[in-house]
């Protein structure tokens, strides 16, 4: 039995997958344990702060209290993190928790929805943005946070509520530890910001689970993760980069407008003596925001431009291919994506588009099947087109997504 689905206006309606670079999104929770639960310490480390830095230049971070939180506490984090990380932080006027980001069963914070809100209500100066709350955070699978962070969107939240003893005491020292143990979540959350992974070293304040009552100077950074953060504090911005990933973010979450905007952005930063390979990536993604709205002929423009700047690039060979499909130029769109898998090195990605669109656009689920299998053996971790693949491999399975009315021709 074969069966087609109907799903062209999907495709249109919903490109957000469309080819730019692969750039997942990293989330980083920062837990504790409870500490009869640990290992006693093997190595301890120096508590060192990181130095200074003449490249802080145009590197603020965004500090935003939300919620009922003291405002001596978050100006001591603030000093604290300009000690710690060399550059310049702003206090934002304090905010209610914003409503979106509970769950509405239970009335918890949920991390990941507090960094969605952050990342599209962002200071367009802030460098990094970071907030701060006294209600507990939990996500999916985790209840006992300090922080979370997402290290593509440059976003961070943190919570006091672990410390709030500490803080409310009326004993100078246990304040002054409470706020110590804040300002190093804080600081473990800002690396990950800073593209800084967990950390296997024991005792090293990048590792993901820390128990309450060892979050202090026997907690610090590792050699390794100092060095790792000194290099990211010390390599200087490089704005139209900053602007091509803001641009990502926002194109990743479907706020194509706001996408266009930061690409735009990019582009003006650039000029025609700048590497071309650069200024092709900008129109690629400018083409692609353009696909993305409907805006199909201005679009297609910005991607032949990209290819012009960049023959060797396969991004924007996809990118036509969904030109090519829209206008119903299956053999030309076959073509262009066959160009670009040709040019394309990383198996994930080439098989991964492939897949995507011979499923969702050119309605091939038998080519699709292909590449989704070679997509998932060479380590593709897409659920979409994980569970794309296992549907297609079951014999007489239709695939189904979600609102969508099923069109079902069956042929023997
Ligand atoms: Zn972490
Ligand atoms: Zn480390």
């Amino acid at each position: 039995m074969r069966h087609t689905r109907h799903t062209p206006r999907r495709a249109l309606a919903d490109p957000g997958w469309m080819a730019r670079c692969a750039s997942t999104m990293a989330l980083f929770a920062l837990l504790l344990i409870v500490p009869s639960l640990l290992e006693p310490p093997h190595a301890t480390y120096s508590a060192r702060p990181v130095v200074p830095f003449d490249t802080a230049e145009g590197k603020l971070l965004a500090l935003r209290p939300l919620g009922d939180l003291m405002e001596r506490d978050i100006d001591d984090l603030a000093r604290s993190l300009e000690y710690r990380l060399g550059v310049d932080v702003t206090l934002l006027p304090p905010l209610p928790i914003p409503p979106e980001a509970r769950d509405p069963a239970t009335g918890h914070v949920v991390a990941d929805r507090l960094l969605n809100w952050m990342f599209a209500t962002r200071p367009d100066d802030a460098w990094r943005y970071v907030a701060v709350t006294s209600d507990p955070l939990q996500t999916g699978d985790a209840h006992s946070l300090y922080g979370y962070a997402n290290a593509v969107d440059h976003v961070a939240v943190l919570t006091t509520f672990h410390f709030e003893a500490g803080l409310h005491s009326t004993d100078r020292l246990e304040r002054a530890l409470a706020r110590d143990k804040l300002a190093r979540a804080a600081v473990h959350e800002m690396a990950h910001t800073l593209g800084l992974d967990h950390c296997e070293h024991d005792l090293c304040l990048m590792q993901r689970v820390i128990p309450l009552d060892r979050l202090d100077t026997r907690t610090s950074l590792c050699h390794d993760c100092i060095q790792r953060l000194d290099r990211a504090l010390a390599t200087p911005n490089d704005p139209w980069r900053e602007q091509l990933d803001l641009g990502d973010s926002f194109f990743h979450r479907r706020y194509y407008t706001r996408a266009l905007h930061h690409y735009d952005l990019a582009k003006a930063l650039l000029t025609p003596h700048d590497d071309p390979r650069a200024l092709s990536q900008v129109e690629n993604r400018i083409g692609a925001s353009l696909l993305s709205m409907q805006i199909v002929a201005e679009g297609e423009q910005n991607i032949r431009r990209a290819i012009d700047l960049d023959p060797a690039a396969p991004q924007p060979h996809y990118n036509l291919a969904i030109v090519y499909a829209y206008a119903g130029e299956r053999a030309l769109a076959q073509e262009e994506l066959e160009r670009g898998m040709a040019l394309d090195q990383d198996p994930v990605s080439r098989h991964g588009f492939a897949g995507r669109f011979l499923l969702d656009i050119l309605d091939d689920p038998d080519a699709a099947a292909a590449h989704l299998r070679a997509y998932a053996a060479a380590g593709g971790d897409s659920p979409y087109l994980l569970e794309a693949l296992d549907t297609l491999s079951r014999p007489g399975a239709v695939l189904f997504t979600h609102g969508e009315v099923e069109v079902i021709h069956a042929t023997w």
